[in-house]
């Protein structure tokens, strides 16, 4: 017996049967086709009879049942009436019926398709056989069916049929592994016509969502499965399923998957290789989201879009059926990720490019992109065109250098200059299509791109920078010479101005010592008063005008002790006038970096403070020190200042006084410019005390504090 033939109880059962009728001698039992002389000649392809023609009949039947038996063949003979009059040792081996589970042909369907049982098809197809078989035309083409064996296996067999008038013989020949790899290669085609259609549809895909859901239909309907979809890995790290097949509308662009280990997507994640279900409800790894419960999912398998580094996504395929995912299943589902994520990255990369070209058109600059070599423009931006007019643009197509933009341009001499250094800017003319000529400032860069060299060239155009230059330039020019007119007015004042000042107040001195008329000394007391006044503006003005054209002064470590206290015996007169109590609550050494002109701020606030109080009050002058500072106070209790009036008493020409008291408001301007020039501060606040203001300046330490002790 062929061993790969199956070896099931019952066929060895009805092989011994057969073989007991035939060692019996009779033909006429039940299960045994009795075949006439007649139709011999119908068995002729299958053996040699020819040397038993003298022999008796029942010889020759007995030989040809043995023949028959024998046959390597699965073999069974039917009536025309329906009934199976035989089957051959091979056809119970194969299939495993023997005459007694198949009696009639309506008992061969029901256990030899019971998938489709009698469908119509069958039926059909069987009566149309049995017709053939039978039909005087004898053209009996073979067929290709699918039985279902005894031990449930499904067969395919190869069918061929001989017609012996009332009776027909079929063979049957066991076609299974030949079909089964046709089968395989048969779905290996139509995954590889999927990849193909899918690749396709990638190379001209404009639309990334169009791709994607044509991919999950077709991935879904070579597979054979019911669901399909593609979930996109969010920032989050959750998993979106964007694209799908087979799933409620609702899941599509709502479901969100957790990156967590339970779920099928964020085993897979965390896995990072293809994981396979085979059947979810005895599924151990992970207990699957509630969308593929709620969709009846039995197995399924999901492959990485991506890899661990950059993971876009996961496909995901899912059947209610039990299906075994094949080694074949999983290389197809790869090379549709491989094409998916490509695709990605290429529209990923087209999305940058398109941006990086929309920024280079929107820039002011006029980019271009030369190459290194040959001096040809590769690239011109947008600008370029609007700076040439469609006539430049033509020109520059014709001779794509450099030279056509900008004329005095050498190729050569920028290459030169390239190789000593990577980058230099120059500055040129180009004069447009409209005849306007522009200042270009361009900027020369080497990009070494492998092999290829090239050069970027940025040009800026600076007409208005230039012309604001030129603008600047002369209005430096006006201010240089209005500075030297003042200058000039300031020495007029101090020489040509205060000289005479100084000589009316000298023989007005004189005057008042030996006059005795009472009337002319009191003009002349007028007089002196009034030329006190000018001097004092004159020195004021003279002093502010030459502080105010300063940037800078160069300091000296200058002790503010004796300063501070110079200060206050210039207005001893006043103090002895007013009664005043000028406290000082100093000790000194403070070393501060300053200039001389330092006086003047002492001696302004001094002055107000006099000036500002009453009669007996008093006035305290300290100085405190913080950090790297020396902060300068001078406190008294006069009429002080209101709120509104502190910010802007600092201010040129500005009074907070409308008493008597006499000033043109310059003094505490020349104080702040003065400690400006010392990059020091300035303030009022009211005195705690409840009556008067407290003046303060502030200015640096100086260096060496001990060399003062
Ligand atoms: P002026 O010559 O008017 O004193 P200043 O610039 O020195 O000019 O002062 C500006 C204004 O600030 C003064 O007009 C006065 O109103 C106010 N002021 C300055 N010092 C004091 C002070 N110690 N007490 C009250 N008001 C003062």
């Amino acid at each position: 017996m062929d061993p790969s033939e199956p070896k099931t109880g019952k066929a060895d059962a009805a092989t011994c049967h057969v073989e007991s009728e035939n060692s019996g001698s009779r033909a006429s039992s039940e299960n045994t086709f009795c075949i006439g002389s007649d139709h011999f000649s119908e068995l002729d392809p299958l053996m040699d009879l020819s040397a038993l023609t003298d022999e008796k009949n029942g010889i020759i039947e007995k030989t040809v049942i043995g023949v028959l038996y024998r046959l390597p063949v699965a073999m069974m003979i039917i009536e025309n009436n329906g009934k199976i009059r035989y089957v051959n040792r091979k056809f119970i081996n194969v299939l495993g019926y023997s005459l007694d589970d198949i009696p009639t042909t309506e008992e061969w369907f029901k256990v030899a398709f019971p998938q489709i049982g009698l469908s119509c098809e069958t039926i059909t197809q069987w009566h149309d056989l049995l017709n053939r078989m039978f039909s005087p035309a004898r053209d009996k083409e073979d067929i290709e069916l699918q039985i279902q064996c005894k031990n449930m296996d499904l067969r395919h067999f190869h069918l061929s049929f001989t017609d012996l008038g009332h009776m027909g013989v079929i063979a049957l020949q066991d076609i299974s592994v030949s079909k089964d790899l046709e089968n395989q290669v048969k779905y290996r085609e139509k995954q590889q016509a999927a990849v193909a259609s899918i690749g396709a549809q990638a190379i001209c895909a404009d639309d990334i969502d169009d791709l994607m859901q044509f991919t999950v239909e077709k991935v879904a309907s070579t597979l054979g499965v019911e669901f399909c979809s593609v979930l996109e890995k969010l920032p989050q790290g959750e998993f979106l399923l964007r694209w799908g097949t087979g799933w409620e509308d609702w899941c599509i662009g709502a479901v969100i998957i957790p990156d967590e280990s339970y779920t099928h997507t964020g085993y897979t994640a965390r896995e990072k290789e293809p994981v396979i279900i085979n059947d979810l409800f005895t599924e151990t790894r992970f207990k699957g989201h509630s969308l593929l419960h709620a969709h009846d999912v039995t197995s399924g398998i999901t492959m990485m879009i991506g890899n661990a580094e950059r993971l876009f996504g996961i496909l995901a395929v899912y059947s209610t059926n039990t299906r075994n995912f094949t080694e074949d299943d999983t290389l197809f589902l790869q090379e549709i990720t491989n094409i998916l994520i490509e695709t990605v990255e290429m529209h990923m990369t087209m999305r940058q490019l398109q941006l990086f070209r929309e920024l280079i058109n929107r820039s002011n600059d006029l980019v271009l992109i030369i190459d290194g070599v040959t001096g040809h423009v590769k690239y011109a931006n947008e600008k370029v065109f609007s700076y040439l007019g469609p006539e430049g643009y033509s020109r520059l197509q014709e001779e794509p250098h450099l030279s056509t933009l900008i004329q005095s341009v050498d190729h050569g001499q920028i290459l030169e200059r390239l190789n000593v250094s990577n980058a230099f800017t120059s500055e040129d003319v180009f004069t447009s299509h409209d005849n306007i000529i522009y200042d270009l400032e361009i900027n020369f860069t080497r990009v070494d791109d492998n092999e290829r060299k090239y050069i970027l060239a940025i040009a800026r155009d600076i007409t208005r920078k230039k012309t604001a230059e030129l603008e600047l330039k002369s209005y430096a020019q006006q201010l240089h010479d209005s500075n030297k007119m003042k200058d000039i007015f300031t020495d007029i004042i101090s020489h040509d101005l205060l000289n005479p000042a100084s000589n009316i107040k000298g023989f007005t001195e004189l005057l008042l010592e030996n006059e005795t008329d009472e009337q002319k000394l009191w003009m002349l007391s007028c007089i002196a008063s009034n030329n006190e006044k000018l001097i004092n503006i004159m020195e004021t003005t003279s002093i502010f005008s030459r502080l105010d054209s300063m940037s800078s002064l160069e300091f000296n470590d200058i002790d503010l002790l004796p300063l501070c206290k110079s200060s206050i015996e210039m207005f001893q007169h006043q103090i002895s006038q007013k009664g005043l109590d000028v406290v000082l609550e100093i000790e000194g050494p403070y070393i501060a970096k300053a200039h001389p002109v330092i006086q003047h701020a002492f001696c302004n606030l001094i002055s107000n403070a006099i000036k500002y109080s009453s009669n007996g009050e008093r006035i305290i002058v300290g100085i405190e020190g913080t950090n790297d500072m020396w902060k300068i106070i001078v406190t008294d209790f006069g009429e002080g200042i209101a709120d509104p009036k502190k910010p802007v008493i600092f201010d040129r020409f500005s009074r907070a006084t409308s008493g008597n008291t006499v000033g043109k408001g310059l003094g505490l301007s020349i104080v702040k410019r003065i400690i400006e020039l010392h990059t020091g501060n300035v303030g009022v606040d009211d005195n705690p005390c409840g009556k008067g203001s407290v003046f303060w300046f502030t200015v640096h330490k100086g260096m060496d504090q001990s060399v003062f002790q």
